[in-house]
């Protein structure tokens, strides 16, 4: 797959986030890695679902260099970064973050989200983990990148590809896995 298609990837799948009611007002994006590049997609920041195009699909470098695009890629650029350079080796090519009712309320209650059904069964090897608070120093300085390490941090002794998400703790859930549409799925699991 090229990046051409890779954008229209995206772009379906960001538009899919506002088709299923798991956005509102431009919070949430979907971004995706291509492998032969070493370039991730991702929606630029600010644009309405209404009205996002092809041409709001920014391309950037892992060091988060805009590439190609006339926009400012989605501020949660940093955060995506973080995720595909610790997990991309591990076969991660797309990423999800939504502020989806019912997620964004469990991650706002510090809790992990348990196994107590057979449709989360079916996409995680059991809870999926909340991140710690972070400091006011990581909140105020690089807020994104820092989620991105939190992440991680959350990740330690997980495998990726067995746990393919995290929620930010008081902030709301970070999926990924090997393609676009799969995190989707997981996501509107996260909403019925
Ligand atoms: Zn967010």
């Amino acid at each position: 797959m090229g990046l051409k298609e890779l954008k229209e990837r995206v772009l379906e799948s960001n538009l899919d986030l506002k088709r299923n009611n798991l956005v509102i007002s431009t919070w949430g994006n979907v971004s995706g890695y291509d492998e032969e590049t070493g370039l991730v997609v991702i929606k630029a920041s600010g644009v309405k679902y209404s009205e996002m195009g092809i041409e709001h699909m920014i391309v950037v470098d892992l060091d988060g260099n805009v590439i190609e695009g006339e926009y400012a890629p989605s501020t949660d650029t940093p955060t995506h970064l973080v995720i595909y350079k610790a997990f991309k080796d591990k076969g991660i090519k797309g990423v999800v973050h939504t502020h989806s009712q019912y997620a964004t309320m469990w991650a706002q209650s510090g809790n992990g989200l348990p196994c107590l059904g057979t449709t989360h069964s079916d996409y995680f090897y059991g809870e999926i983990p909340v991140t710690r608070l972070m400091t006011s120093q990581e909140i105020n300085c690089n807020y994104e990148e820092n989620t991105g390490k939190v992440i991680l941090e959350t990740m330690e002794g997980l495998d990726c590809r067995r746990m393919s998400a995290v929620l930010v703790r008081s902030h709301g859930p970070f999926v990924w896995g090997d393609r676009q549409k799969k995190q989707l799925q997981i996501v509107w699991c996260w909403n019925i």
